[in-house]
């Protein structure tokens, strides 16, 4: 069996909230590094697009969001779905806690449904998975 190391924290890392599913972006400190205000960050979960506004170490560190890169299933053209937009397109109650909102590929004009988890952001029990 592998010889698991104990995972030690030596640098500082910066932990950043999702601002449209509010998952945990963390951001190490050789990450930050590496970033300068201009650069974009893309949400692993939900694939929100953020700019990079401020990176002055430490907790000097601003983002904005620009929108959620987002490919039509039908004609495969990658598109921004940004704030304007999902705030213009209207919502449906998905099952369960997911809102839906129905947005228009600029490409196709093909209806496109995005789900949107609405999690209870820190109060929600850990679950196992
Ligand atoms: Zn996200
Ligand atoms: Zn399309």
């Amino acid at each position: 069996m592998t010889d698991s190391t104990p995972y030690t924290t030596l640098m500082a890392t910066l932990e950043i909230d999702c601002p449209v599913c509010a998952e945990v972006l963390e951001l190490t400190e050789e990450d930050r590094a590496e970033l300068r205000p201009g650069d974009v960050i893309v949400c692993d979960s939900c694939h929100a697009e953020m700019e990079v506004t401020r990176n002055g170490g430490g907790e000097d560190f601003e983002l904005e969001l620009l929108g959620i890169l987002t490919v039509c299933p039908a004609c495969g053209e990658e598109f921004d779905v940004t704030e304007d937009l999902l705030a213009a397109a209207p919502t449906l109650e998905g099952p369960g806690d997911v809102s839906v909102s129905v947005v228009t590929c600029p490409h196709c004009r093909a209806r496109i449904e995005l789900e949107f988890e609405d999690d209870d952001p820190g109060g929600a029990p850990a679950s196992p998975s």
